[in-house]
């Protein structure tokens, strides 16, 4: 029989693989460990579009530091679950990074393709230092190798979503990560 109580958050096809109360119990312990590392100073946030926004508005409300934010969008994966490989900047920085403490905050690390692209190519534009964020990590998947500053959860090598990550442009307003099954 139907199930008509199912809705877009909970229905058959995700599995709940981090709840939102231990997303949010994380984030918390990741904003302490920033604010107490860059006390003093007024760390610039880069959000990495459009996956990172969720866990982006979570984090810096968890910074009790004066702190400034922008954003960055690169293309990453098309439709279906696969990575391309290929990173293009398609909207670029609003303002200048020289002298800038800088923390990229991603969804998931992945590959690292893109952020190994993001780092290299931010170097070079005169930060006084880099450090990345990231909420999720998939180990197992790992294509170049990326050092995570702050790390929110290892996860297996699944295709997750919610909490800012889609499938096809969906579930990114989930208020967990899931699996799709299949
Ligand atoms: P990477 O360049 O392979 O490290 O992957 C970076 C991007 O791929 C992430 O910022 C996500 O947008 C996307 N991605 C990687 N794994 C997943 C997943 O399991 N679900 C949804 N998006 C993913």
């Amino acid at each position: 029989m139907e199930n008509t109580n199912e809705t877009e958050f909970n229905n058959a096809r995700l599995e709940v693989l981090i709840p939102a109360d231990v997303l949010q119990a994380r984030i918390r312990e990741m904003g302490a460990e920033i604010a107490k590392e860059y006390a003093g100073k007024n760390p610039l946030l880069i959000c990495v579009l459009k996956g990172a926004m969720v866990f982006m508005a979570d984090l810096i409300r968890a910074i009790d530091l004066p702190l400034t934010i922008d954003f960055i969008a690169v293309s990453s994966y098309g439709a279906g679950t696969r990575s391309t490989g290929e990173v293009r900047i398609v909207k670029d920085l609003d303002h200048p990074l020289e002298g800038h403490d800088v923390i990229f905050v991603e969804d998931i690390l992945d590959t690292g393709l893109t952020l190994s692209y993001l780092l290299d190519t931010f170097r070079a534009r005169g930060v006084a230092s880099v450090k990345l964020a990231a909420l999720l990590n998939k180990p197992e998947r790992r294509k170049v190798e990326v050092h995570l500053d702050y790390k929110g959860f290892d996860i297996p090598d699944k295709f997750v979503v919610g909490y800012g990550l889609d499938f096809d442009e969906r579930y990114r307003n989930l208020p967990y990560i899931g699996v799709v099954r299949p």
